[in-house]
């Protein structure tokens, strides 16, 4: 049997490590991209949160690279640095062996950076399109729901809040007219008077100073046993309940849910398992805009859907990028008339889907004889024909407004007769004539944006679509496992997020 020979046991030698660890690090190694991306970068607007005397802080740029190659390298909390910065030999390198503890890092992260992270992360998008590694030119959008690091079952909806609140109201109204009621018949001085202007106005406030109104008369005057317990239960009890509901109103502003325990946070639906089940959870929308899977803007919203976030993205995007992009590139999510009516007015390119552009193209949409853009249209009766040769005339026009304001019209017309129609059971949906609404508006938008999607330019853009910003959204999610954000509150999310993009894109760079 040949010899076994085992390497040996260098751990009581001297010296371990190399006097330079830099030695162990690849020369074409990731953290050797961060520190030279991070060197380049403006500091400026981070310099600007330090206010200067007291203790020697780290400084801005180192704490900059510890935050992220950590991030790249999948370690996101405050402790789990501070413990790599001992143990992960690149951080050790890249931090130049100085140990900020976490409180240091939390510090940094949650102060510092969340002044100036669209400032650094602009800074990185400059030296994107300086070194050539994007134009700018072909945006990319899209959106996805990250969960908030909130309890999942700590949710307040506004219906209940509503709904609770206005029992309380009337049980309110109750007590104080039978309070009324009492001062009548024993012919007291409590202080109710005109409870109808009160109707309609109920708030805590309101409420508690009538109690304390009537406590003092109460105290003062001969006491009466029924009032006084009335009012305890008005103080005790329902002063408290309109309090509640007026602070979770508060909480809620304009949107219909949030969480108890990250109040920015709103409960979406969201996709989760492998069979397609979806969960509510409290969650932040991220809208990014992506050329060559290079993040250039990003966003976060407390709206679920992308369509009426579109155009505060579009803003965002304008300042991030400084300049505007040709074309704007987006999912049927996007495409509503509101968002066409912006591409527009912004002279963009328009690569925006509609709703049934993919189902235009099947076999079987093309079969379909009765859809109402097979209609007949007359200009001058402004009706229309079926193919069974009825005429559908103008019964009115119906108004929708979008969660942005923006109003959209869509004229209805409605058959004069289908019951003897033989396509009956083909056409119509219900018992009543057949009804169609057209909106000439978006169609012209359609039909420009069919046209764009159908050109050779439009075929290589949807293409490149798939593979450009939804890949980036599974680089992250997926590969870098941030599913979940880690800090509490919009401002803090949107920290997080620019320190996500950054490591990003650094590390896009890199390959
Ligand atoms: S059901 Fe009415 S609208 Fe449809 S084809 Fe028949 S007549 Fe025309």
């Amino acid at each position: 049997m040949a010899k076994i020979v085992f390497k040996k046991d260098k751990r009581n030698q001297l010296l371990l490590l190399p006097s330079d660890i830099g030695s162990l690090i690849p020369d074409n190694h990731l953290v050797r991209v961060v520190d030279e991306v991070i060197n380049q970068i403006r500091l400026s607007p981070l310099l600007e949160t330090y206010k200067g005397g007291g203790a020697s802080s780290y400084s801005p740029r180192l704490m900059l690279k510890i935050l992220i190659y950590s991030y790249i390298d999948k370690i996101y909390t405050n402790r789990r640095i501070e413990k790599a910065l001992r143990e992960n030999i690149n951080l050790m390198w890249i931090s130049g062996m100085s140990t900020p503890d976490y409180t240091t890092i939390h510090n940094f992260r949650s102060k510092r950076m969340k002044e100036a992270v669209e400032d650094v992360f602009g800074s990185i998008v400059e030296i994107l399109i300086d070194g050539g590694y994007v134009k700018a030119e072909n945006l990319f959008v899209d959106g996805t729901k990250i969960e908030a690091n909130a309890n999942r079952y700590s949710h307040i909806w506004r219906k209940n809040v509503e709904r609770y609140e206005s029992m309380t109201k009337e049980r309110v109204k109750k007590l104080l007219s039978h309070i009324e009621q009492l001062q009548k018949e024993e012919d007291a001085e409590y202080g109710i008077h005109n409870l109808e202007e009160l109707e309609g106005h109920i708030t805590a406030e309101k409420v508690e100073k009538l109690v304390d109104d009537i406590n003092q008369k109460l105290s003062n005057g001969t006491k009466s046993k029924r009032a006084t317990s009335e009012v305890k239960k008005l103080k005790n009890e329902y002063v408290p309940k309109l309090k509640k509901y007026e602070q979770q109103k508060d909480m809620l502003q304009q949107r219909n849910s949030c969480s108890k325990t990250d109040r920015d946070a709103t409960f979406f639906r969201m996709k989760e398992d492998h069979l397609g089940m979806s969960q509510l959870k409290p969650a932040y929308n991220v809208q990014i805009a992506t050329e060559d899977q290079f993040i250039l803007s990003y966003g976060i919203y407390q709206k679920a859907a992308d369509t009426s976030v579109f155009i505060p993205f579009f803003d965002k995007v304008k300042t991030q990028l400084k300049a505007l992009p040709a074309n704007i590139i987006a999912d049927a999510g996007y495409g509503s008339e509101e968002n066409y009516k912006f591409i527009t007015d912004q002279k963009l390119g328009n690569y925006v889907k509609y709703n049934t552009f993919d189902i235009e193209k099947t076999h079987d949409h093309k079969k379909k004889t009765f859809l109402s853009d097979r209609f007949k249209y007359d200009s001058k009766e402004d009706q229309f024909k079926c193919p069974a040769g009825q005429i559908l005339d103008l019964i009115g026009i119906k108004e929708t407004k979008s969660e942005n304001g923006y109003k959209s019209k869509r004229k209805v017309y409605k058959s004069r007769c289908c019951n003897k129609c033989q396509f009956r059971d083909f056409c119509c949906r219900g018992k009543n004539d057949r009804t169609i609404e057209i909106n000439r508006k978006l169609d012209r938008y359609r039909d420009k944006v069919r046209q764009n999607l159908e050109s050779e330019k439009g075929i290589k853009l949807r293409l490149q679509r798939g593979v450009d910003v939804e890949s980036v959204f599974g680089q992250i999610k997926h590969n870098n496992q941030f599913r979940r954000f880690y800090s509490r509150g919009l401002k803090n999310v949107n920290t997080e997020w620019g320190i996500i993009s950054i490591a990003h894109n650094i590390k896009k760079m890199a390959s």
